[in-house]
């Protein structure tokens, strides 16, 4: 690439395709304290896959919370044969992977779901707290 900066020339782009939303936590940019408490992310951890670090399809939109507990966690060849891996809501669904339970948490039905919900504790409770506010909001 040509562009010295990078992948983060994409930054607003990647932050349009993911309609200013946590890839992890789904919650929007004015739910989770705004713009400034967003990045990119490297779905493929560039640690780990370094020729996809400026591979538009491997930047993610993600909260700081959620990219700080992703960090560079990538699941073993072993764990991922057997379906622990992170949830992809770029290649599946919401409803595929989880349950939103009344309590506002949600609830794996997938090993990748579990892997996911586990390492980037998507239970955490300003989530779901958050989650029970704007359920009563719609
Ligand atoms: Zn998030």
């Amino acid at each position: 690439m040509a562009d010295a900066r990078g992948y983060r020339a994409f930054r607003e782009n990647v932050r349009r395709d993911f309609r200013r939303t946590c890839a992890y936590c789904l919650l929007e940019e004015i739910w989770a304290a705004g713009l400034e408490n967003f990045e990119i992310d490297h779905f493929r951890p560039k640690s780990l896959f370094p020729r996809l670090e400026n591979s538009y399809y491997n930047l993610y939109w993600a909260c700081h919370v959620c990219n700080r507990l992703k960090r560079n966690h990538w699941p073993l060849p072993e764990l991922a044969e057997q379906g622990y891996m992170f949830v992809d809501l770029c290649e599946s669904t919401f409803e595929e992977h989880f349950a939103l339970l009344e309590t506002g948490e949600w609830q794996a039905k997938t090993k990748a779901a579990e892997y996911t919900l586990d390492l980037l504790r998507l239970n955490r409770p300003h989530l779901v707290a958050l989650r029970l506010l704007l359920a009563e909001l719609h």
